[in-house]
């Protein structure tokens, strides 16, 4: 029998693993029967526990939770939650336990360890080759860190798949031969994806892609806590305080949580809480639901920007369908019904869809399960400052990967022998505005202004991760190829989604910076050649002529010391058209002297 490949769902509260065997796609249960496995880690004196085993452990100091949620994220740029986090020895951060710090990778891998383990157990063979999911909103460092977690866990990483897609890839078993446009709705613990999905003849193409990987059954947790306090008349303070009563309290509102899901009404209950004291207060449906309007809101407006992207209208989506644990909420699911103005597809197991899809993926790659092509897209636009630090995107979000593009660049002044290319990642105009995933710098053959010519290349394999090369076509030939791994964390995961707002919020006068910039550019390279010849061949222009270009010379000078991206534009367009007389007496000038 060949070679396992498992499918592993590593989610930020539950994660699960899949096999595809006789042809289906199977989850595979522990011990105790349990498919699904909380993503937990218990550090103690002894040794670390996983899952269930580490929730049953006394948590104070000791249990990681949502190791996902740091995952390649900067120290400083980290957002607290849970464990104390410190910086580790790589610039991002760690969990602070009572056994020292653990990185979000070392945690991970030992959560993937674990599932690598049950799959084991299960298959009664080892297992050494595994695709993981991560949210489609993944950035590179998190997809590299995720993959590191694979490989510290002995596994080795065969792709990693955007969790929506894995979703649609379940979803799709058996409705393929249909020709759909689905979007996929995934509301887990700790993130949000939608995206919208094309199916055809059983081949996959991402259309669109969003979400905000801050967003999830957690922040509901946190309503539902806040409520409590609320009706306790407690001051904040004193329900956060005590780590491990803070566990207990976080605990009981998810399961009033869960329960408010198919009840109206729940009562909140820890016992001796203080040590005397019970709390008790009632919570319902009702008051969940208004107090979790600014997520709800959250989510119709990340839904209506993947439409946009998506170029649909709501009608336009064949199907809606409904993952991830916290999309069992009801007015989750209205919400969907509002935005998409369907009624949501529940068809699919909330908790498990993504890990049948990761196994389908794995048998697809394994040779159990029929061809089936997936494509996923970029989140963000990816592209390098050009001259004038402009943006100049050579991937466009939501362009389908793998892909690869290119484009020539030139030297900017006389004898330049050198240039740097900064990648960058984001949607705004200007350099400045986006992330800067990595620079480096390529010598060239010293050329005159323009003449030098440098290649580009922007290649993002279909795990999403980015090498960049860059040529010295005309002059030594050299390469120089950079995989951006680590370097890409110079960015915060919430920071994604402000990166398109912004983008739409900046809209106008990041436009008018470009076309600032692109006017100005121009203005640099006309001036000194229009002083040049006047100065040679002015003689023979009219009068009105030479006064005319020294007009539109002086307008661009002017609008050069303004800030009128339109005023610019136009003098350095006048400038333009009254310097064709020039070339063209230039060109009479030549051919009378032949
Ligand atoms: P992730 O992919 O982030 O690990 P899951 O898809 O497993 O998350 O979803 C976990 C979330 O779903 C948790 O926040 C959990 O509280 C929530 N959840 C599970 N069951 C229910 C339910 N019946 N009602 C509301 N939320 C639920
Ligand atoms: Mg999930």
């Amino acid at each position: 029998m060949a070679e396992p490949v498992i499918g592993i769902d590593l989610g930020t509260t539950y994660s699960a693993v899949g096999i595809v065997e006789a042809g289906f796609p199977i989850l595979l249960a522990d011990e105790g029967g349990e498919r699904l496995t909380p993503s937990v880690v218990w550090f103690g004196p002894e040794g670390v526990k996983v899952g269930r085993a580490a929730l049953r452990e006394a948590p104070a100091g000791r249990l990681v939770r949502s190791a996902k949620r740091q995952m390649g994220v900067r120290f400083g740029e980290h957002v607290e939650g849970g464990l104390p986090l410190v910086g580790d020895t790589h610039g991002g951060v760690a969990f602070q336990t009572l056994e020292g710090p653990r990185t979000p990778v070392e945690v991970s891998s030992v959560l993937l360890g674990e599932l690598k383990r049950i799959a084991e157990y299960r298959l009664e063979r080892e297992v050494r080759k595994a695709v993981i999911t991560v949210p489609a909103y993944f950035n590179n460092a998190q997809r590299e860190s995720t993959k590191q977690a694979g490989e510290e866990a002995g596994l080795e990483v065969l792709r990693l798949v955007a969790e929506p897609t894995a979703a649609a890839l379940a979803y799709g078993m058996n409705k393929l031969g249909e020709s759909a446009r689905v979007a996929v709705f995934d509301l887990g613990g700790g993130t949000f994806d939608v995206s919208i999905l094309e199916l055809r003849d059983g081949i996959f193409e991402v259309l669109a892609t969003g979400g905000d990987t801050r967003l999830g059954g957690d922040d509901i947790d946190a309503v539902i806590l806040d409520l409590v306090k609320q009706g306790a008349g407690m001051s904040g303070s004193a329900l956060e305080d005590p780590e491990a009563d803070g566990d207990r309290l976080i605990q009981e509102a998810e399961r009033v949580k869960r329960e408010l899901s198919t009840k109206d009404h729940v009562v909140f209950r820890v016992p001796f809480y203080d040590g005397a004291q019970s709390l008790e207060v009632e919570v319902s449906r009702a008051d969940l639901e208004s107090g979790a309007e600014p997520l709800l809101s959250r989510m119709e407006r990340i839904c209506r920007e993947v439409l946009v992207d998506a170029g649909m209208e709501p009608d336009e989506v064949g199907a809606v369908v409904m993952v991830g644990g916290s999309s069992r909420v009801p007015a989750v699911q209205k919400l969907a019904e509002a935005v998409f103005q369907r009624e949501p597809d529940c068809s699919q197991h909330p908790d498990e869809a993504v890990a049948l899809g990761a196994s389908i993926q794995a048998g697809i790659i394994a040779g159990t399960w029929r061809e089936v092509l997936l494509l996923d897209v970029t989140p963000l636009s990816l592209g390098i400052e050009t001259l004038g630090g402009l943006m100049n995107v050579l991937i466009p979000r939501n362009t389908t990967i793998p892909c690869k593009v290119g484009e020539m660049f030139t030297n900017a002044r006389d004898g330049q022998d050198s240039m740097r290319v900064r990648v960058l990642q984001g949607e705004r105009e200007l350099a400045r505005d986006n992330w800067e995933l990595g620079k480096f710098d390529l010598s060239f053959r010293s050329a005159p202004r323009g003449k030098a010519r440098v290649g580009v290349q922007l290649s993002l394999d279909e795990n999403g991760i980015l090498e960049v090369l860059a040529r010295d076509v005309e002059g030594t030939g050299e390469d120089v190829i950079v995989r951006i791994e680590s370097a890409a964390v110079d960015v915060n995961e919430e920071a994604v989604e402000q990166m398109v707002e912004e983008s739409v919020e900046h809209a106008f006068e990041d436009m008018n910076a470009r076309v600032f910039t692109e006017a100005q550019l121009k203005a640099e390279e006309l001036l000194p050649a229009v002083r040049v010849a006047l100065v040679e061949i002015g003689s023979i222009l009219s009068e009105e002529e030479q006064e005319e270009i020294r007009l539109a010379e002086r307008a661009v000078e002017h609008a050069l010391t303004g800030s009128e991206a339109n005023v610019l534009k136009r003098a350095v367009e006048r400038l333009d058209q009254a310097t064709e007389v020039l070339a063209a007496r230039l060109v009479e000038k030549a051919i009378k002297e032949v």
